[in-house]
């Protein structure tokens, strides 16, 4: 991706992008206005709890086959970014499920980051498909580089985080 050199941005001038692409990728995430988003910087916080709470045994995500197919809900409900962060520009491929890591049987493991969709219209549909009530979240926007861990719902397009800086927050 193309960075903006230090001349470009003390001089003012406006940064090259390809088409609508920012300089900085961000993330976003829903949260409870009770959770102050800079709590989501300290390392002890940046952990995902356990798929199932931690059960084992076979996965219920694959059914045990190991692949899934994968549909990125950003790309899905904003049109497809050929740098999507979490697809490639892919959109629907078919890849190792991420609860099982391909093996067929529940990783249990905790995983380290946060979990993200690199777009609001992602995340959202997201949280319908669920059947969550957004009413009253905050909508945080995080800085972050990717964890080497994959997401539970990566074949949703979600992404694990580790943030580095909170850019926004603001009520749904
Ligand atoms: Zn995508
Ligand atoms: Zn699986």
């Amino acid at each position: 991706m193309h960075a903006a050199t230090a001349a470009e941005r003390h001089a003012g001038w406006p940064v090259a992008t390809s088409g609508s692409r920012r300089a900085v990728q961000t993330y976003f995430r829903l949260q409870s206005p009770d959770t102050p988003p800079e709590a989501l910087l300290v390392p002890a916080h940046q952990e995902c709890a356990p798929w199932g709470g931690g059960r084992t045994g076979p996965c219920d995500k694959c059914r045990g086959a190991g692949r899934t197919g994968h549909g990125c809900l950003s790309c899905l409900s904003a049109g497809r970014d050929p740098e999507c962060p979490a697809c490639d520009g892919r959109v629907r491929w078919k890849a190792a499920c991420p609860v099982c890591r391909g093996t067929g049987e529940i990783d249990a493991r905790v995983r380290h980051g946060i979990s993200v969709f690199p777009r609001v219209e992602g995340l959202l549909e997201y949280m319908r498909r669920r059947d969550t009530d957004v009413d009253g979240s905050v909508l945080v926007e995080l800085e972050g580089i990717h964890s080497d861990d994959a997401d539970f719902d990566a074949d949703e397009g979600a992404l694990l985080i580790v943030p580095t800086r909170v850019v926004s927050v603001r009520p749904l």
